[in-house]
């Protein structure tokens, strides 16, 4: 038997729990678990001492394409992507112009097929003058889901008020990803709030309710309609309770900085450079995170990795925007998670490739098995590194994980059989195609 590529040594991670098995791959596919020592290949990979996770999705980016290149751009945030060992992206909508018509759908498909370095996904966002066609843009290829904001965005693409929702979700049967912070909520509590204030106060204008009672009127709908919805960064413990109530129509996706930085002290330490949407909360959150992620509530970790320029972030409250680098450090901290004994490989393997391709019907992704991508992300646990600035090819430059010392690290990115990354090295050209996904 003659392969393109075996990986030779490595323990995978496989839906049944890990193994040590050498992997066969053809055609861009996963052919074999289990290669003969005499079969031969264009190129093996030795995975000695290293563990072989599913290619690794982050489910949930704001590349800012078109936007602005200086902060980030889809062939800079896919190559940050491959870099952190995330084989997989899906897009937000929210650019300038927004990805809401036939037309930016289009555009986007096209350039993606060219610029990306990683295989990619990508939302349709929810507007009032869209919603009619949403049943036919959520088919079109590329499209992992509708997003539609219920809170916290700007101009047409939001959709606050409950006609306006339901009208959304009565057209088209896909799962739909919300942003849902009561933006009624937010609106009325902000006059409370304002300059010279610290950027604690983020947390507390945008308070656990806002968070709450989005997500009970999202529910409300979703029974209503019976039309699946995906809880995008839930943030408070409150919801996370609630939402186990809801297996038959929600999903749940937790975001890493959740599961990690605690306030007030990344306030603190951070600045702005803490501030996000929905907001990074106290103990009690953190600890209902975890407690959810153990129990199985939560479907998906993503980074809602959403750059802005450090000058900007360093303005005072309010003034300094929301949103946070992460798609170059969520593997790197996730793997410091697992080796702190927080989650187990196999979980984490589940949020962030079995989770996502179940939520988003992904086709032939997140899984090690015959006939799949063959997309793999090797880690070595034993590795120590310093998360640093300097690291991170985002334009804008920085991370909130700066200066942070963790255990795991990914050592390569395999991509459809190509190696695209390998010990800190982008190899070869973008080579991202879009994702498939069935429904
Ligand atoms: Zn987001």
């Amino acid at each position: 038997m003659r392969y393109d590529l075996i990986i030779r040594n490595g323990v995978c991670v496989l839906p049944w729990g890990e193994a040590e098995t050498d992997l066969g791959v053809l055609d861009g596919r996963i052919a074999a678990l289990g290669v003969d020592a005499r079969a031969e290949a264009a190129e093996t990979l030795d995975a000695t001492g290293l563990h072989v996770l599913p290619g690794l999705i982050d489910a949930h980016v704001h590349l800012r394409d078109p936007g602005d290149a200086a902060i980030e751009s889809i062939p800079t945030g896919t190559r940050a992507a491959i870099l952190g060992g995330i084989a997989t992206v899906f897009d937000m909508p929210n650019t300038s112009p927004s990805i809401t018509s036939a037309e930016t759908l289009d555009w986007k498909a096209d350039y993606v097929r060219r610029e990306s370095y990683t295989d990619f996904g990508f939302y349709v966002g929810a507007t009032r003058s869209n919603t009619d066609r949403l049943d036919e843009y959520e088919t079109r290829a590329g499209v992992c889901a509708v997003k539609l904001f219920a809170g916290s965005s700007t101009g047409d693409l939001m959709i606050e008020d409950d006609a306006g929702i339901e009208a959304v979700m009565r057209n088209g049967r896909r799962r739909i990803a919300f942003h849902s912070e009561d933006e009624y909520r937010l609106q009325a509590r902000k006059p409370q709030f304002g300059a010279g204030m610290p950027y604690d106060t983020h947390r507390i204008w945008r308070d656990e309710e806002c968070a709450f009672l989005g997500t009970r009127r999202i529910m409300a709908l979703a029974r209503k309609t019976g039309r699946p919805a995906h809880v995008l960064h839930v943030s408070t413990a409150e919801e996370l309770g609630y939402l186990k109530d809801f297996r038959d129509v929600a999903t749940v996706e937790v975001l890493v900085n959740h599961l990690t930085q605690i306030a007030p002290d990344c306030y603190e330490r951070l600045g702005g450079l803490a501030v996000m949407n929905p907001p990074i909360r106290d103990r009690r959150h953190y600890e209902a995170s975890w407690a959810a992620l153990r129990d199985g509530t939560i479907d998906t970790v993503a980074s809602d990795h959403a750059p802005h320029p450090m000058a900007a972030k360093r303005r005072a409250w309010p003034d300094c925007p929301a949103g946070l680098t992460g798609v170059q450090t969520i593997v790197p901290v996730m793997l410091d998670h697992v080796n702190a004994g927080r989650l187990s490989l196999a979980r984490l393997a589940d949020l962030m490739a079995a989770g996502p391709a179940r939520v988003y019907n992904l086709a032939a992704k997140g899984r090690i098995a015959a006939g799949y991508d063959a997309d793999f992300t090797l880690v070595d646990m034993q590795a120590r590194r310093t998360i640093s600035n300097d690291w991170i090819v985002t334009p804008c430059g920085w991370t909130p994980f700066d200066g942070m010392d963790v255990n795991g690290w990914p050592i390569a990115t395999i991509l459809r059989g190509s190696v695209v990354m390998r010990d800190d090295t982008v190899i070869g050209p973008p080579r991202g195609r879009l994702a498939r996904f069935a429904w």
